[in-house]
């Protein structure tokens, strides 16, 4: 969103303002008189670790902790510890609607439940496992729930997924991770049900995005006897030059 005079350029979440760029007294008061916001909040750098935390300074007030509303759901958040991505905007309404009430899901990634709250509402699965490793992210996650009221259906899970009980098999995955996602897809396959699906991110060489994403979920799935039957390669954004994260709809069936 940008301010039509100054172009001072921010996103909102919430109540809360985030600017990228360093802003002066006069621009301060006039971003507050025009968006009533109640914090702005400067961001500096993005990831730290795998946790997704970015590193903020308060331009103005001092409440970080808002409740962003998209989709018709609410989401509780910090927006000083815990990022809130536009460019997935499209994704999260899309994800929406792919579940039934006979499947069982594995959201590996869970986040604030980004993705897990729009399916849950909007779906209504057999059961979410939303499993989340930042104890601050998983707080949000299970503020979220309650807010939503989909207590019924997600279970929050404050672990990390490699460590989910295989005994239970989800028919649909979601892992909305990115630059690593690679690396847990051995733990996917071990979870999933015989006909499942695996949403499938990654930030990948946009031209390499066509076949290696495919060749990866065909080669690991291939050693846990599952075969790919069909797919669908969905770009969501540019991650930086000449590289998009993008998301495989993958639907295996076990050999
Ligand atoms: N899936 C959401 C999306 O795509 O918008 C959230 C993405 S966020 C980039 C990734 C989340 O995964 C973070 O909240 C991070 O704490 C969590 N995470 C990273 N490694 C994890 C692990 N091994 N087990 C569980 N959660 C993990």
């Amino acid at each position: 969103m940008t301010n039509g005079h100054k172009k001072l350029k921010y996103q909102k979440i919430g109540d809360i303002l985030i600017v990228k760029d360093e802003l002066n007294e006069t621009e301060i008061k006039e971003l507050v008189k025009r968006t009533k916001c109640k914090t702005i909040l400067k961001y500096e750098t993005h990831i730290t670790r795998d946790l997704r935390v970015p590193t903020t300074k308060t331009l103005y007030g001092t409440e970080t902790e808002t409740i962003n509303k998209e989709h018709g759901c609410l989401f509780s958040i910090d927006a000083s510890k815990i990022m809130w991505s536009m460019g997935n905007l499209e994704e999260r309404k899309r994800i929406a609607t792919k579940s039934n009430k006979e499947e069982i899901v594995v959201d590996m990634f869970a986040g604030i439940g980004y993705f897990t709250i729009p399916l849950a509402k909007y779906s209504a699965p057999k059961k979410i496992y939303a499993l989340e490793l930042n104890p601050n992210s998983y707080r949000h996650l299970c503020k979220n729930i309650l807010l939503n009221k989909v207590e019924n259906i997600v279970v929050p899970l404050n672990i990390d997924n490699r460590d989910f009980d295989e005994t239970i098999k989800a028919d649909r995955i979601l892992m909305g991770y990115v630059v690593k996602t690679s690396e847990f897809l051995e733990k996917a396959f071990q979870i999933l049900a015989n006909n499942g699906t695996i949403h499938y991110h990654d930030t990948v060489p946009e031209k390499i995005m066509n076949t290696r994403p495919v060749e990866q979920l065909k080669s690991i799935g291939h050693k846990y006897g599952f075969e790919l039957e069909e797919y669908e390669i969905i770009r969501i954004k540019k991650y930086s030059p000449g590289v998009s994260h993008i998301v495989v709809d993958a639907k295996f069936k076990k050999i």
